[in-house]
């Protein structure tokens, strides 16, 4: 039995007063008063309380911010910018292993997962765009038509804008929004989702310990229709980069449309991942299993359909299922872990009604399918590892995103096949293939239609790599280049000199 490890002190004084809301450099309690409990998803504890933020936040936040925009933040140069996003970083991995132990607290996802991945992503996201403040440029351009003009292009902030995360991933998702936004000079409203606010009101903390301007990053805190919506419609903002369900996308992209906002809208995915009999099976079965059990599945490019090819359709599920069955589902504050409790009993409820709809289906529940309820799992929201196969693309099971462990296998019989059922989803996130032939990897690679596509490999991120969503996945690029180019403005500018 491994150890099981304990919270910092310095955590335990971050949760023992109720969390304010952020603005214009001061931590206020909300204008309402009201309070909302954060709850920790392995043993259903209240672990804090934070102050929901409703309109009347949103818009001190937002005045903030514009203040900020017009007087402090403009005149920051670009290299200072650097320096403060490298100086937030070097915060961050100074306290890493408090931020991952409060992550996993209030996400529930492994204590290794958020100690190795997680937090060290966001460190990332905000060294990589510390890098792009002293590089933005545009360009000088010759008129087709002729004449005495000095003709370029001229990159700037957009200004104020909002930034509206999901629970998964609290910090880095965070970050890899506020650090283009802020390297390229704008000032932002942030707002975590309030099942797991606690890593991003820590980052407020941290943001001012960087000595960032007051008003350049204002964290307010509350429930999506209420302080989110305040958000998405509200006139001074002018753009919105949102991580979340396509439903709630989509009522964003028509609250936004009143001011004609600036968007960028990660949202869901159902995402194929292809194996071919001529892969390397043993990389395959390991990277397809990594591709869904991730996180307990709680991740938007999750490979949450396997196709495999007939030939070796029953060696791989055979490999699978037993992976599943030596997974170790528990305590995520025991670094043997595996995978940990869903975010909420919602969710829970949520994942595993998607189990019963598929068994309705037809599905074969393979292993796994059981909400574990007894003994250490009592209080907390842990559901077994589950795979699902007898399953064709009309089951909603297939064609839905479901956001938790449950793997759903089918064979398939040839490329051209396989191409039109991988297709066969409004979702266009990421797909997955396994193969030794390049020649069929690149005739995926043209014909997939999803914004990642990942070769001999899955869930391979980076920040330098663009990823975006097409079809209802999605609008605009993070991470990269265009991840900061969505961030600013172009302005063609013609000057006559004769
Ligand atoms: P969600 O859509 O319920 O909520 C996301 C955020 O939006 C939360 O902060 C929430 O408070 C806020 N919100 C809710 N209603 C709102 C409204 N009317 N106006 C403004 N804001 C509102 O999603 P979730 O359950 O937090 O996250 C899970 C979803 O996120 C999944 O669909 C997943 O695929 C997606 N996701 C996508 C990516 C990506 O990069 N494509 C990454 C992570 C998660």
């Amino acid at each position: 039995m491994s150890e099981v490890l304990e919270l910092p002190i310095r955590t335990r004084e971050f949760l023992a007063k109720t969390k304010r809301i952020l603005i214009n450099g001061q931590w206020v309690s909300s204008v309402s008063g009201k309070v909302y409990d954060s709850i920790n998803p392995a043993t259903s504890e209240v672990i804090a309380k934070i102050y929901e933020g409703s309109k009347e936040d949103v818009d001190l936040a937002v005045h903030a911010a514009k203040t900020a925009f017009e007087n402090s933040w403009s005149k920051v140069t670009p290299e200072e910018r650097s320096k403060l996003l490298n100086k937030l970083a070097d915060l961050i991995e100074e306290r890493a292993e408090e931020i991952a132990y409060l992550e996993t607290l209030d996400f529930g996802c492994t204590i290794s997962q958020s100690r190795d991945a997680w937090i060290p992503g966001a460190v990332s996201h905000l060294r990589y765009y510390a890098g792009w403040c002293t590089k933005l440029t545009g360009e000088t351009l010759q008129l087709i038509t002729g004449g005495n003009y000095h003709v370029f292009t001229k990159r700037e902030p957009l200004g104020v804008c909002g930034l509206i995360t999901s629970w998964n991933f609290p910090l880095q998702g965070a970050c890899r929004k506020l650090a283009p936004a802020l390297a390229a000079g704008n000032t932002v409203v942030l707002k975590p989702s309030e099942e797991t606010s606690l890593t991003t009101l820590l980052l407020g903390e941290l943001i001012q310990e960087a000595g960032f301007p007051d008003g350049v990053v204002n964290i307010v805190t509350g429930p999506g229709e209420t302080t989110g919506a305040a958000i998405s419609n509200h006139p001074d903002i002018n753009k919105i980069s949102f991580t979340g369900s396509t439903v709630v996308g989509k009522s964003i992209i028509r609250s936004s449309s009143d001011t004609i906002k600036k968007l960028t809208l990660e949202l869901g995915g159902k995402s194929p991942n292809i194996i071919f009999a001529d892969a390397d099976i043993d990389k395959a079965v390991q990277g397809a299993f990594m591709a869904i059990f991730t996180n307990q599945g709680e991740v938007c490019s999750a490979g949450s359909r396997v196709y495999v090819q007939k030939e070796v359709f029953n060696e791989v599920t055979k490999k699978l299922v037993e992976l599943a069955r030596n997974m170790k589902v528990g305590d995520p504050f025991d670094p043997t872990t595996e995978m940990g409790p869903l975010v909420s009993k919602k969710h829970l409820e949520r994942v595993n009604n998607y189990i019963k709809v598929a068994k309705n289906d037809g599905a074969k529940v393979l292993i796994g399918g059981t909400v574990l309820t007894k003994g250490e799992f009592a209080k907390g929201n842990f559901l077994e590892p589950t795979i699902l196969i007898n399953l064709d693309e009309n089951c909603r099971a297939v064609k839905e995103e479901i956001f938790g462990p449950v793997l759903c296998i089918m064979p398939f019989t040839d490329i051209d096949e396989v191409i039109e059922r991988a297709n066969l989803t409004q979702y266009g996130l990421a797909a997955g293939v396994w193969t030794k032939d390049m020649t069929k990897a690149h005739k995926i690679i043209s014909t997939l239609n999803a914004g990642t596509v990942w070769v001999n490999c899955y869930l391979k991120k980076d920040t330098a790599v663009p990823t975006t969503g097409f079809k209802q996945s999605g609008l605009g690029y993070e991470l990269g280049y265009p991840g900061i180019e969505a961030y600013t403005k172009l302005k063609g500018v013609v000057m006559n000199f004769e």
